[in-house]
Parts: structure tokens; C-alpha cells; sequence
């Protein structure tokens, strides 16, 4: 047996952390809850259950177009989440946040009002570059638009590690390169890219840069303006917030110059039947009656995040990721997928003789919750020769007794399956 365990606790009180998320405590086949399919959803904490119950029974009514009390707080309650996100990417300005449904949808608002809305963004015989990490996401939304618009989708490729290999995009940006679009964490891998140098590299070329922030915010630190990139998407659920709410940044002058997508109430300035004149961003961008209840329930996540500290946060998971490999290598015939030098709290793995769906239904019936599937990556399981992996993945909640949980039940599947 290994000699590393777990070295420290975290800087907060685990206990009383887990405590504040009352699903933690529940069983799940008569066994208690190991909770590791964190980069799929979040649980909640109650400050957000509270944020929500406290918008339906202290303040809730439609918004912006009410001059009565209740809707003007609705109003200003919503504004005020919109700065709350506002500081955690430390954008400039609460204009620049959209609020949508989640990154699928803020990196589809981008590719219809940038991309499809504004024929100057991109034309016959233009490039979007991905990367071979891309969750779907961040890839049909451009696939989609280079078919319409006979454009080329190039695919920046990765090493065996899972790194995505910087000469090689680098090599792909040309003069013809309207958008780099690319993950700031792969959920199917876990790689961290280098999303400040590879920005910098499409800026050069010229090319907008896209960032899907998905799997990055609930682990680390992002400064959107450090970051050098022209916009960035989350969604709420994977940051201990409520599903059904996400977030696109924007800078100011790329929102201002875009179209809006959607149409609809809350999104213009006047309308006749001769013609419509549109708000300006984010609110262009929001046709509408909007999701108060998740807008305040991510502030509330975002506040329960940054008052833990995500420095504290991304120490505390990088601790538990160096257990959790450290076990999953003792184990006989599993082979990790995705081993990049930088990695978030994600481990994707094989099982020599099992499938990752029977791994999945056998770590079920133990209490543990991890994903098994593509994780919606279908070129990441191609480029390392895997139908479907297994994933585990950590958040801020998870105790070292959880990785051991998991190791324990992964070797009875073993021994299960001969
Ligand atoms: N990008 C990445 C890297 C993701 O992990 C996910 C969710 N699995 C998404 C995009 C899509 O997020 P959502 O389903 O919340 O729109």
C-alpha cells in the first residue's frame, strides 16, 4: 500500500462545510453517499436553497418592467447577482455578464450573434481553431457555423497526456482564423490549459478568443482580464449553484458590435411595425422573462465559493487528486486517461476486462457516484482508443475517507470481474 496520504486538512472546517450541503449526509443503497460526479453537477449548499426560498417568499415579481416595489427589488436583486459575477471573473464592467442558460448556451449566443449575425465575423474560406479536447459544446456550435458560412473548423491536436500540443496551434492560426475557441479545463480530462498563452497566440493572429469556462471556475481563481481572452462561459450548476443558469462574458466592444439572437420582450429599446431598435448589452442578449431565482442562487453560490477562499478550494482538491491517483495506480489493469502535468480535481480511467458502465452500476451499489460515458468528448475517447471512460471527480465537500471509498469498491469490482 502507498505510504501518501492525504497531508493536511483543508484551511476550512471540512466538517462543517460538509454540513452545509444537508444531500452529503444521505445514503444511496444502504451505504452512505460518496459523491464524486462533481464536474457532471455540483451539490448545493443551503445558503443557495435559502437564496432561492427567500426570492419566492420575500420579493419575487417580474422584472425590469414594473414600477411596483416588489419588481423593482426583483430588479435590482437580479443586477445585483450580475455584479456578484462581475467580481468573481473580475470583468470590467456588470455590463459585459450575460445571464443564460448555462456555457451551452453562452458559447451558442456567440456563435449566432457573433458568428451567424454578423456576416464581416466570418466567411467563405475562414477558420474557427478548437482544440481535441472540446466538450461538444464548444465544438458542434462552430461545426454548425462553418458548414453555413464555408468556413474551415481546424482542431489544434493533443499528446498522449492529454495536453493540447502548443506548436501545433499555434501552427494552425493564420490570418484566416476568426476564432480560437478552446476549454480553460477539459472535463473529460482534466487538463488544464494555458489559456493566457494560447489567447495571446490567437491575438496575434487576429482571432476572437472564446473560452469555455465550465469545468475551470469551481476550481480556481479566473480573471477574465488576466486571462487576455474576448469572452468567457460557465454555467451554475457545476459551481454549487442552481441548474438552468450560466453566465457569458463579453468585452464591451464585441457585445456592443453584436446582433441580438434571440427576440423578444426585454431585449429592445422601441418597437413599431415599420421597426425595432434593441437595448444595449447584456440586455440585448436576454430576450425574455429571465431566471430570477437562478440569477440570485448563483450569487449566493459564487459568495458560499469566495468566502471558503478558492486559493483554500484548489488546494484542498489538488491534495485529494494526488491521493486519489496515487490509489487508482495501485489498482491491477486500470489505466488512467488524461495525465497532463496541470489538472484539475478529474480522473478519467479504464479498467482492463470491465466496462465503464458496469464500473459505474457496480460503484452504485457501494454509495459511490462517479460518471461513466464519452462526458459528451467523443473525439477525446477516439484519440485515446476508448469507446467510454470512467470518471471521478473531486469538489470542495470531498474528505480523503471518499478517495478511499472509491479505491475500495473499484477493487471489489475487480475482484468481481476476475
Ligand atoms: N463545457 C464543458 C467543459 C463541460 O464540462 C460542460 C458540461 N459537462 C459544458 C461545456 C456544458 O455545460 P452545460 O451543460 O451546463 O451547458
Amino acid at each position: 500500500m502507498s505510504t501518501l496520504a492525504a497531508t493536511s486538512t483543508p484551511v476550512y472546517d471540512l466538517a462543517r462545510v460538509r454540513g452545509d450541503f444537508p444531500i452529503l449526509a444521505r445514503e444511496v443503497h444502504g451505504r452512505p453517499l460518496t459523491y464524486l460526479d462533481n464536474a457532471a453537477s455540483t451539490q448545493k449548499p443551503r445558503a443557495v436553497a435559502a437564496a432561492i426560498v427567500d426570492c419566492y417568499e420575500g420579493w419575487y415579481a417580474n422584472v425590469e418592467r414594473g414600477v411596483h416595489t416588489l419588481s423593482q427589488l426583483a430588479t435590482g436583486r437580479r443586477e445585483r447577482a450580475r455584479e456578484t459575477v462581475r467580481r468573481f471573473l473580475n470583468a470590467p464592467a456588470a455590463e459585459e455578464i450575460v445571464f443564460t442558460r448555462g456555457t451551452t448556451e453562452s458559447i451558442n449566443l456567440v456563435a449566432e450573434a457573433w458568428g451567424r449575425g454578423t456576416a464581416a465575423n466570418i466567411g467563405p474560406g475562414d477558420e474557427v481553431l478548437i482544440t481535441g479536447l472540446e466538450h461538444h459544446s464548444n465544438l458542434v456550435p462552430w461545426q454548425r457555423l462553418c458548414e453555413e458560412r464555408g468556413a474551415l473548423l481546424r482542431v489544434a491536436p493533443l499528446d498522449d497526456r492529454g495536453e493540447v500540443l502548443l506548436d501545433e496551434f499555434e501552427r494552425l492560426l493564420s490570418p484566416r482564423t476568426r476564432v480560437a475557441a478552446f476549454a480553460h479545463v477539459s472535463n473529460a480530462l482534466g487538463t488544464v490549459n494555458p489559456v493566457r498563452e494560447m489567447a495571446g497566440l490567437a491575438h496575434r493572429a487576429g482571432a476572437a478568443v472564446v473560452v469555455d469556462g465550465a469545468q475551470a471556475v469551481p476550481h480556481m481563481m479566473v480573471d477574465v482580464q488576466a486571462l487576455g481572452c474576448d469572452f468567457y462561459a460557465f454555467s451554475g450548476h457545476k459551481v454549487y449553484g442552481p441548474s438552468g443558469i450560466g453566465v457569458l462574458w463579453g468585452r464591451k466592444e464585441l457585445l456592443d458590435a453584436m446582433p441580438p439572437w434571440q427576440s423578444g420582450g426585454g431585449m429592445v429599446h422601441s418597437v413599431s411595425f415599420e421597426r425595432t431598435t434593441y437595448a444595449p448589452p447584456p440586455h440585448r442578449f436576454e430576450a425574455g422573462t429571465p431566471f430570477i431565482e437562478g440569477a440570485v442562487g448563483l450569487a449566493a453560490a459564487i459568495d458560499y465559493l469566495t468566502a471558503l477562499g478558492l486559493p483554500a478550494v484548489a488546494a484542498w482538491e489538488g491534495e485529494l487528486l494526488a491521493l486519489a491517483t496515487e490509489r487508482l495506480l495501485e489498482i491491477p489493469g486500470l489505466r488512467l486517461v488524461g495525465t497532463a502535468r496541470r489538472k484539475a480535481a478529474v480522473l478519467s480511467f479504464t479498467m482492463e476486462g470491465i466496462h465503464p458502465h458496469d464500473l459505474g452500476t457496480i460503484l452504485d451499489g457501494e454509495g459511490v457516484a462517479i460518471r461513466a460515458g464519452h462526458h459528451c468528448a467523443q473525439p477525446v475517447m477516439r484519440r485515446f482508443g476508448v469507446p467510454a471512460t470512467a470518471r471521478a471527480s473531486f469538489g470542495l465537500y470531498n474528505t480523503p475517507e471518499e478517495v478511499e471509498a472509491l479505491a475500495a469498491a473499484l477493487l471489489k469490482a475487480r475482484e468481481l470481474f476476475g
